[in-house]
């Protein structure tokens, strides 16, 4: 397996983790096969969309924001059940097809790593398999 951490300097913030993803099928060694993007964490996920118009990001937490604000009737005394649902929404894993060493993604598509109660160091674990 191999990890690497984030640290994030928001709230709520999405980071590109594409290039980290593609550095750990390179060093497990991955030729062809499948590629678990797993993050261990409740109010964090991964989310696999677009990277070309920063936007797209943006309206995605906005839209988040909106169905599930940060202020509302929650029973979690710890006061973050928002984080919680969103990162439920989203997922904790996403899987990647792995061709000739490379992440198998569409033109348009990043692997983001989906911070929902930052700023925290955060811990991001891949493994793959032929
Ligand atoms: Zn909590």
């Amino acid at each position: 397996m191999y990890s690497f951490s984030i640290s994030t300097q928001n709230h709520t913030e999405f980071t590109d983790i594409t290039k980290e993803v593609q550095a750990a099928a390179s060093q497990l060694k991955i030729d062809s096969g499948l590629i678990t993007v797993f993050i261990p964490h409740t109010t964090a996920g991964v989310t696999i969309n677009e990277n070309a118009d920063p936007d797209v990001m943006m309206d995605l937490a906005e839209a988040l924001e909106r169905a599930v604000p940060w202020k509302g009737r929650y029973r979690h005394s710890e006061g973050n059940a928002a984080a919680h649902v969103k990162a439920a929404i989203v997922g904790s894993s996403v899987q990647v097809i792995i061709e000739k060493g490379r992440l198998q993604l569409g033109t348009w598509q990043g692997i983001y790593f989906c911070e929902f109660d930052g700023p925290r160091t955060r811990t991001v674990w891949v493994q793959g398999s032929r």
